[in-house]
């Protein structure tokens, strides 16, 4: 799910005339078109905070990533614009291009450490492909023939779980080569992500049959015709290899650093979703509610030695014939809330939990489908809230370049309206993790000594008061859409919004 990155010049001449300019929302100035498209569409569509965001995290937003060659003054222009909007930007690590990749980041690198901003980095090509096509990864048959794993759309070398051995030190160096780079100019490196998705051990589509018809994995792995016992062991070793390639790299000389990748967090033991390359099959771990086949989930992030967890809040185009709610936005909202719960009370506190998130439908069919209705704005908008006052302390928009514009918008008003309640964001500790079965009212809370923070929301068009019973103290909940309001536990009503 990875975009182009475009790269375009421009001048300190027109950006400072640009910088200097009046600029009303939503009306870019001439010399913002010298942005590449990425960061001016970012700029145009966010405004400077009103809140500040004292020390918790930026928001992440894929189009706010690698601009190019920067001089120094251009970098801090840049980096202290984007600050303004609490927005993060990302150099990118390319091991293909490692000279120009530094050239690009490092720039970067020293205005964020000038601001005191973390240098954020999206590690993911560095990453990709253990499984490279080297015969020596494939599977090996009864008959000592080797035989690719070709189930996976778009990678047909997946192979063999258990010879990976040799790629891990290639995969590493390249970690370690820009770790380096980055110590020996005294940068520090505060947060990494990646998106590494189908390579390595896993368990989905025809993996499990080919690791059982494959002589190595059948030595290696008793109790290989358990699928449980397969995923488990696939997720053990997927997590193993994540430490051992990049967060173990990164921490032994930055042991602070934010390292994560994709949808890769702590969960409770079930996976609400299905991603785009995974067959949506029933399997031996299928779960069932309504129509919807979850899937039991093992343990991954625990082995990784991750310091972030990075949960997925897409709504999946094929999550609409799962449920039959009447209400068209709670089909997305109920299977959303789920994950983000999952995550949300999984995470350990301290850990910080930064989903990803889209508004647009997720994977649309072809040809489009003219009985799914997506997600109104307001109702993800809403999603966004719930998942703030359930444990998440940022996020990480991913989106297709013509989907830009909006996502950004609604991704960063939230954010950054949020922002006014820094201290419980930063304090808080999230108590509501239910998810209603039917549409109806919806609540997320997040309580800070004898307050607590609520978002409420209604699916149906009752508004009588809702009841949120916290540790024996029952609370009554006012409707006031669009919303958060603070109570007391210590009295009956509500102090402020
Ligand atoms: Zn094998």
């Amino acid at each position: 799910m990875r975009l182009p990155s475009k790269r375009t010049g421009f001048s300190l001449s027109c950006f400072l005339v640009w910088v200097a300019s009046c600029r009303p929302f939503g009306q870019p100035p001439p010399a913002a078109q010298e942005w590449p498209a990425g960061i001016r569409q970012v700029l145009e569509n966010t405004r400077p905070l009103t809140w500040p965001r004292g020390k918790r995290l930026p928001l992440y937003l894929w189009p706010a990533m690698s601009p190019g060659v920067l001089t120094a003054e251009r970098a801090e222009a840049l980096v202290g614009e984007l600050d303004r909007r609490g927005v993060a930007l990302i150099s990118s690590w390319e091991p293909g291009r490692r000279k120009e990749s530094l050239e690009e980041a490092l720039p970067v690198a020293r205005a964020q450490k000038k601001r005191g901003l973390p240098v954020s980095i999206n590690a993911n090509a560095c990453l990709y492909s253990l499984f490279n096509g080297d015969p020596a990864t494939a599977h090996i048959d009864a008959a000592g023939k080797p035989f690719w794993d070709t189930s996976f759309e778009g990678k047909k070398d997946m192979g063999c779980p258990f010879t990976l051995e040799e790629r891990r030190k290639e995969i590493r160096e390249r970690i370690s080569f820009f770790i380096e780079a980055y110590h020996r100019q005294g940068l520090p490196v505060d947060f990494l992500f990646a998106d590494w998705e189908i390579d390595g051990p896993l368990e989905w589509n025809g993996a499990w049959e080919s690791s059982r018809k494959c002589r190595r994995c059948r030595e290696q792995l008793p109790g290989l015709d358990d699928f449980a016992v397969f995923q488990k062991a696939m997720r053990e070793m997927r997590g193993r290899l994540q430490k051992e390639i990049f967060s173990d790299p990164v921490r032994a000389r930055y042991p602070g650093a934010l390292v994560g990748n994709y949808a890769v967090y702590p969960h409770d033991g079930t996976r609400y979703w299905f991603d785009y390359f995974e067959n949506r099959g029933e399997s031996p771990a299928t779960v069932k509610d309504r129509k919807a086949p979850y899937r039991r989930w093992a343990r991954e992030f625990e082995f990784t030695g991750y310091t972030m967890a990075m949960p997925v809040l897409y709504p999946w185009s094929w999550t609409w014939d799962w449920y039959d709610f009447p209400v068209p936005d709670y089909r997305w909202f109920y299977n959303l809330l789920l994950e983000a719960s999952s995550a949300g009370k999984s995470t350990p506190p301290g850990m910080p939990l930064i989903p990803f998130v889209h508004w647009h439908l997720t994977v649309p069919p072809t040809p489009p489908d003219p009985r799914i209705v997506s997600i109104r704005s307001e109702a993800y908008q809403e999603l966004l809230w719930h998942a703030l006052l359930r444990g998440a302390d940022s996020f990480f928009l991913w989106c297709l370049p013509e989907e830009n514009e909006e996502e950004i918008r609604l991704v960063h008003t939230v954010w950054a309206e949020a922002q006014q309640y820094g201290e419980f964001l930063d304090k808080g500790i999230p108590v509501v993790f239910d998810v209603p079965g039917q549409p109806g009212t919806v609540l997320s809370a997040l309580q800070l000594d004898r307050r607590v923070l609520v978002r409420r929301t209604d699916f149906l068009s009752s508004r009588a008061p809702a009841e949120l019973n916290l540790g024996g103290k029952k609370i009554s909940i006012a409707s006031d859409p669009g919303r958060c309001r603070i109570y007391s536990l210590d009295s009956a009503g509500d102090r402020t919004r």
